[in-house]
């Protein structure tokens, strides 16, 4: 049998967040009580050592809050490892990725009214075209929306929408990150309980096609902040958005480099099982796609 890694995001309420798809944390629950049962649940660093079942990682990206208040305490409860991979733009920069504006704004407002709040300002034809590319959203609005703060507009435009949405809502930029994401003393806490931690990226961009640049301003920064936080080496990666579109490219150009600054595992958004301790790179199962009982 082979090993599996399963993809956490948000682990919260979906009523309480309806900016994505969360887990909730109940069925989070039952989703490791299951995996401890057909599976051992290891640190990935202890992915080599011999084991009577076949492995299982519980492997979360973005670091948001949820994961702190409701995986982490469920984890600690089921004593099981999780691995959490981190980014330091929003702590250290202060600066929140765009996809997390997204999620945050569809969150708390109607996606109809933000349609007709912007729908002056732009081709509504044009984009209720090309919004097609969001076909598994139900809401035609959800659609619309999603489309121009991704493609349509530009990131300072985007941006500058988008943050005065969350700041009508936290107050403040600051108030929102440290409300959304996992702080450094609680990153410190997790890492002390057990918890495997890895780097995820400093601004969340996908793979531009040059791998040394993109080691230096997506991976080192973020590596170099957290390895001096914990004051331990940092050998594991998760990159944002699996890659993106250039993710094939991605895993062949980066992987000497990683290799060459002590990376030992890559987690990519390739959904599959995998063979643990073999290869660098390793498939995983979104949790909103897991089979299990
Ligand atoms: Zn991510």
């Amino acid at each position: 049998m082979k090993d599996l890694v399963i993809m956490y995001h948000y682990v919260m309420e979906p009523d309480q967040w309806k900016g994505s798809v969360p887990i909730s944390p109940n069925e989070f629950k039952k989703q490791v009580e299951w995996a401890k049962k057909y599976y051992e649940i290891i640190k990935p660093e202890d992915m080599n050592k011999p084991t009577t079942k076949p492995k299982c990682i519980i492997s979360f990206d973005d670091a948001t809050k949820d994961q702190y208040k409701n995986a982490f305490r469920i984890l600690k409860e089921l004593e099981v490892p999780g691995y959490f991979t981190l980014m330091s733009g929003p702590l250290v920069e202060r600066q929140v990725p765009i996809f997390h504006l997204v999620h945050t704004t569809l969150s708390y407002f109607n996606d109809k009214e933000i349609w007709e709040e912007v729908s002056l300002k732009v081709d509504k034809d044009e984009i209720k075209n090309k919004s097609e590319i969001y076909s598994y959203e139900e809401n035609e609005y959800r659609r619309f929306v999603k489309y121009l703060f991704n493609f349509y507009w530009s990131e300072d435009e985007s941006r500058a929408f988008l943050e005065e949405k969350v700041i009508s809502i936290y107050g403040s930029l600051d108030t929102f990150i440290d409300e959304f994401y996992i702080s450094e003393k609680e990153i410190i806490e997790m890492d002390k309980a057990g918890m495997s931690i890895g780097i995820h990226c400093v601004k969340h961009i996908p793979y531009d096609g040059n791998a040394q640049d993109f080691y230096n301003k997506e991976i080192k920064p973020c590596k170099n902040h957290f390895e001096k936080l914990l004051n331990k080496e940092i050998k594991l990666y998760t990159p944002s958005f699996g890659g993106g579109e250039k993710a094939t490219r991605m895993q062949e150009e980066l992987l000497h480099i990683l290799r060459e600054n002590g990376f030992i595992s890559g987690f990519t958004t390739q959904k599959g099982l995998t063979t643990l301790g073999k290869n660098f790179w390793h498939n995983r199962i979104d949790c909103n796609q897991l089979n299990y009982e």
